[in-house]
């Protein structure tokens, strides 16, 4: 009899605890904020764009929050850093408030993570932290008080010194890209190289350099007006706590039909896992069915994933 009341007590206590338990989303959804609103580039394609690859891996959910246009007053832009898992910066433009700037800086420190889209690269040549946190940068006046040149000589990183600008690139053209570190979580399981969709390539960028992880490099072909050099174009950045993910790869089209760079396949699924370790630190999601082979691009026209 005894027993019997102790189970009835106990089952009591557990279905009490049950329905006190708050409910629990299984997959909750990684938060991003993409910044944009201002670029020399067309942000008012990119920018959207890049929401939508992010919904549509139904992964994240993105919010957008643009700056006032050039000229404007900037103490109006004072994005929640802290409410996001990861910070994905489309912005080239007017140099934020004091209190962005350092509201930016206390979310990276803190671990935050970043996604630097292409010609964000470009921003802010004259803000010594947001140079670190890109590691290389380009235009916009820089030059080798930047820092050194980076490209890699047999494979191997050269760090140089020469005097010149920052940030050229060659013909648009689809190329090869080159795995530089086929272990991390990132580039895990994704084929050794595979040939990305109608792109600038940047090369001759400068900075600090301190690049943690170089993901995948390319050849910017001397006879397409490039550095003739193998250079970065995806990597980690080496800034404390803070996982940044760099991509220079993603020139906008006009539309978003007419968008190659954006809707090569395989942008859009280095774009999507660097995200989710800039966010995580990890990267669970598989690597899709339609991505590029060593020779041939793969596009989503629609931005939509396949359903593997
Ligand atoms: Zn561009």
């Amino acid at each position: 009899m005894k027993n019997f009341l102790k189970t009835i007590v106990l089952a009591a206590i557990m279905l009490i605890s049950a329905s006190l338990t708050p409910t629990v989303a299984r997959n909750p959804k990684l938060k991003a904020l993409i910044i944009s609103g201002q670029n020399n580039h067309n942000w008012q394609v990119s920018h959207r764009v890049l929401k939508l690859i992010l919904e549509q891996s139904s992964m994240f959910e993105a919010d957008i929050l643009l700056t006032p246009s050039k000229g404007g007053d900037m103490r109006k832009f004072n994005p929640q850093f802290e409410e996001y898992d990861v910070v994905v910066l489309d912005y080239n433009g007017d140099r934020w408030s004091k209190a962005t700037d350092e509201a930016f800086l206390q979310y990276v420190k803190r671990g935050g993570g970043v996604v630097v889209y292409h010609a964000a690269d470009n921003a802010f040549a004259d803000w010594e932290e947001f140079n670190k946190i890109i590691a290389l940068g380009g235009w916009e006046g820089r030059n080798e008080k930047s820092g050194p040149y980076y490209y890699l000589v047999d494979g191997k990183p050269v760090l140089d010194n020469t005097a010149g600008t920052g940030g050229s690139h060659g013909a648009q053209r689809e190329y090869p890209m080159h795995c530089r570190n086929a272990k991390h979580p990132i580039t895990k399981g994704l084929p050794d190289g595979w040939k990305h969709g109608r792109d600038e390539m940047y090369d001759r960028m400068r900075g600090p350099a301190n690049i943690k992880d170089l993901l995948y490099s390319g050849f910017a072909d001397a006879k397409r007006g490039g550095s003739g050099r193998e250079e970065p174009l995806i990597f980690t950045v080496d800034y404390g706590k803070a996982r940044i993910f760099h991509i220079m790869l993603g020139h906008c089209g006009p539309t978003p039909e007419n968008n190659p760079a954006m809707q090569c396949a395989g942008f859009q699924t280095l774009l999507l896992r660097g995200a989710e370790w800039a966010a995580t630190g990890k990267v669970k999601q598989a690597v899709p069915s339609d991505f590029p082979t060593a020779n041939e691009c793969r596009f989503r026209m629609d931005y939509m994933p396949p359903r593997n």
